[in-house]
This record gives structure tokens, sequence and C-alpha cells, in this order.
């Protein structure tokens, strides 16, 4: 008796401070969307047993968190082998949990599992990725280094802003690569792991091993590479390690926030080192592209949202994937919990926070200003009657733009260009949808107005 008390509290206490940990690294709302929910209840033969409420959210915790969980409890219990989650139905009694609970059972077990594994992510893999027209570069681009036995462009430099995919495609291409060829080294690691592991080598006072780890791989993918900007022996040390491998003719992959001449402050000759192979940039997502992803994303998590909810969500989230994610995540946990399909209100209610960051984001007098500036014309002429061509462009790309980075609705959109009609307003983001086709000068005007509002 005496034993399985002090069980339960060591064990309340290591979970305790994971849950701190996952709180930081996964952000408040998913931490509260689903880890919050899991509770721990014992340890019995060396698994580690947790209560969560629905059958659903018991798959979802383990298939998204579960291995993460295991190995930070792993670093602290080297003895633990697996976890268990256990589905309770305490909502309609209030009879203790275990004599309530549900058959239901699940476990991961993967106790040993490699480094190449627990670096990357299962579900991020090319069939999960929706291509559209911002990020078909990148996707095919990724494609052709993850299927080549030789090396197409070395070095694949991928980027654009948070949350468009660059982890993603990075972890995709190295499941991809491995199938097709188990015995391939690959190394997937952050910019800010890969200084890690060099200052611990030096700490140490032996970098050989280092050396020869990172010079023997087949393929080797660095994340955020804007991380190691201002870090001097780390950028030399990686410059070194790139040359090394390229010698060679190993293939890397490359990502950062931005392309290689915008990283300011990286070494000028690393830069240059970084821009000489194929540089991909992923683009702020489309409606349409943020449709797809939502209904690929539903059919996964196997909920069901009505059209309008779908099309509400494509409209006002349109910041990052990663926030999609986390608002779909949010409505799911939601049906899962009260059992219900939820209307555009409910979904409007539970959102109200996402919603509110992104309509602060950029707003249509921001818009209108940037707009005048890069055409060179007034701000007043954003509202003017004119409509002289070189007038009445800009105002159209301004509408453009306000209907696709901004929550209002077309009326409120026309009011703000000098009270016009939405009618207007359709038709302006019509005209400018028909030009871009052709005029690739304005597509890229565009893409530049985009991405300088949205940082
Ligand atoms: P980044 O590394 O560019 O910041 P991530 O690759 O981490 O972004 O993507 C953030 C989240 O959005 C991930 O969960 C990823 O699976 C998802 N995601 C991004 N782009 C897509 C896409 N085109 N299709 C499906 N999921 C996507
Ligand atoms: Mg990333």
């Amino acid at each position: 008796m005496e034993n399985i008390k002090k069980n339960i509290e060591s064990g309340e206490i290591v979970w305790s401070s994971i849950k701190l940990q996952l709180k930081d690294e996964y952000g408040e709302t998913e931490y509260s969307n689903w880890l919050k929910l899991l509770t721990f209840s014992k340890i019995e033969k060396e698994i580690i047993i947790f209560y969560a409420p629905t059958k659903f959210m018991c798959d979802w915790i383990l298939s998204h968190y579960g291995k993460k969980i295991l190995s930070m409890w792993r670093e602290k219990n080297k003895s633990i082998k697996d976890i268990s989650v256990i589905v309770y139905n305490d909502s309609k009694t209030n009879k203790r949990k275990d004599e309530n609970y549900t058959s239901f059972k699940k476990t991961i077990s993967s106790p040993e599992t490699d480094d190449f594994e627990n670096n990357l992510d299962p579900r991020f893999t090319f069939k999960d990725f929706v291509v559209g027209k911002s990020n078909e570069l990148a996707f095919s681009a990724c494609r052709r280094v993850a299927d080549s036995v030789d090396v197409p462009f070395n070095p694949l430099f991928l980027y654009g802003g948070v949350g468009l995919g660059k982890t993603h495609l990075m972890h995709a291409i190295a499941w991809q690569r491995k199938k097709l060829n188990p015995k391939f080294k690959i190394m997937y690691l952050s910019a800010e792991k890969f200084m890690y592991e060099f200052i611990k080598a030096i700490r140490s006072k032996n970098t050989v091993p280092f050396k020869e780890e990172f010079r023997s791989v087949n393929l080797l993918m660095i994340d955020d590479v804007q991380f190691i900007i201002g870090k001097e022996s780390t950028q030399e040390e990686f410059f070194h390690t790139f040359n090394a491998l390229a010698d060679q003719n190993r293939q890397m992959v490359i990502s950062a926030d931005k392309s290689p001449s915008d990283l300011e402050g990286l070494e000028e000759r690393l830069r240059s080192r970084l821009g000489c192979g194929l540089v991909a940039d992923i683009h702020p997502t489309t409606y349409e592209l943020r449709l797809s992803i939502i209904e690929l994303k539903i059919e996964k998590y196997n909920i069901a949202l009505s059209k309008d909810v779908i099309e509400f969500l494509a409209h006002k989230i349109t910041s990052s994937v990663r926030e999609l994610e986390g608002a779909l995540t949010r409505l799911a946990a939601h049906v899962t919990l009260v059992g219900r399909t939820v209307n555009l209100e409910i979904a409007e209610d539970l959102l109200q926070d996402l919603l509110r960051a992104s309509d602060r984001r950029t707003t249509i007098d921001q818009i209108q200003k940037k707009v005048a500036e890069h055409f060179n014309v007034k701000m007043s002429d954003m509202h003017s009657s004119r409509r002289s061509r070189n007038i009445a462009r800009p105002r159209q790309i301004a509408m453009f733009l306000s209907k696709n980075l901004t929550t209002r609705s077309l009326p409120e959109i026309g009011r703000k260009f000098g009270g016009r009609d939405h009618t207007t307003v359709i038709h302006a983001i019509k005209k400018v949808n028909e030009l871009v086709k052709n005029d690739s000068s304005l597509a890229e005007d565009i893409e530049i107005l985009t991405r300088s509002l949205q940082s």
C-alpha cells in the first residue's frame, strides 16, 4: 500500500513537470485542448497509465504526443517502457474513475526507437501535405530531392513565414528517402540543435566525432538556419560542414524564414553558398489552399464540420497553417467532448481569441497606406472617385489585398474605399485575379505587398 502511494506521488510529480515542459513546447491552446485533459493514474509494470475522457482523445493524444511523453518520461526514469491510456466516462456519474472506465485501452509500445525516428514527426509526410499555388514549387523541389538518386540541386533552400510547412516538407523528404533506401544516412536537425551539439563538442574538447558524424551523412537537413545569425563560430563550423558535404556531392536541404539574400547578418561567403542551389519560397496560403487543408484534416480527425463553418475558418484564419490546425483541433476537441457538431455561432465563440488575434494583424488602413506608397499614389486616392487607370489599379489591388488579408466582409471593404458598393469590390478582386495570371510583375508586386503586410 505504502509503495503504491509512493509510486503515484512520484509519478504525479514527474507528470506535473513534464506537463509544464509540454505547455512550453506546444503553447497554451494546444495544451489546454488536449494535454491538460490527460490525467496520470499510476505506474504499473513499468508502464505509465493515464486516463482520458474519450476514445477520440485517447487516440489523438497517443498519436500526437505519445512518443514525446514517453521519451520525456524516460529521460527521468529509464525503466519506463510504455504508456497506456484508458478511457473513462466520468461526465455522467460521479463514481470513481477506476470503476467506471470502459474497456478501451491503448498503448504505444515503442521503447527503443532510434534517433532518426525520434527527430521526425510521423504525420509530416508528402501524402499529408496539401499542394496549392503558394507551395507547389517548394513541394516539387522536395519531391525531386526525395526521389532522385543523384543530387538535383545543392542545396535546396526553402524559405517562408512561420507555420507554412517548411518543417513538414523536410520531414517528408526524410521519410520518403528512408523508404526508398533504408541504408541512406539522413540527418535532420534544427540549426539550434546543430549549435548545441557543436558547443557540447567544444566543451568536451573533442570536436572530431562531431565533425565525422556530420560529414558522413548522405543527406543533411538543417531547419531554421536563421537561428545561427550572429553566432560566429557556429556559422563557421556550419560553413565547413557545408563545404565538406558539397565536395562529396551529398545532398543538403536548408530552411529559413527569409531568402539567403535577405538573411541579414549572415556571413557573406555562407550566404552565397546557401543561394547557389535551388531557392524555393513558400508563399502565404490562398483561400483555396486553406479550404483543401481543412478538408483533409477534418477527414483525418474524423470530425464533421458544415460547409459554412469550413468556409468561415478558411476566410478568417489566414496567417498560417499552424493556426488553422489549432482552430480545427479546438473544434474537434469540443465535438468529441460535447458530442455535438459545431455550428457557425459555436465556432465563432470557441475561436474568439484566435479570431481577434488574426483581426489585429492587418488593417485595411495599413493595406491602403502600403499600396499607395508602393505605387506612388496618394492615400486619398484610395477613397477618391478618380478612375484613371494609374489610380484605379492600385485601388483595386488594395481591395483585393483587403479581402485576402483581413477578415472584413465585402461591404465593409467597400465602405473603407470611399463608400463603394460591394459589387465594386467583387469586380476588383476578379480583375486582379485575372491580371496576375498573365502579368508576372504584378504578381510579384502583390507578393511583396502581402509579405510586408504580414510580417
Ligand atoms: P514551418 O516549419 O514552416 O513553420 P510547419 O512545417 O511546422 O511550418 O507547419 C505547421 C503545421 O501546419 C504542421 O502541423 C504542418 O503539418 C501543417 N501544414 C503546413 N502546410 C501544410 C500543407 N500544405 N498541408 C498540410 N499541412 C500543412
Ligand atoms: Mg519549422
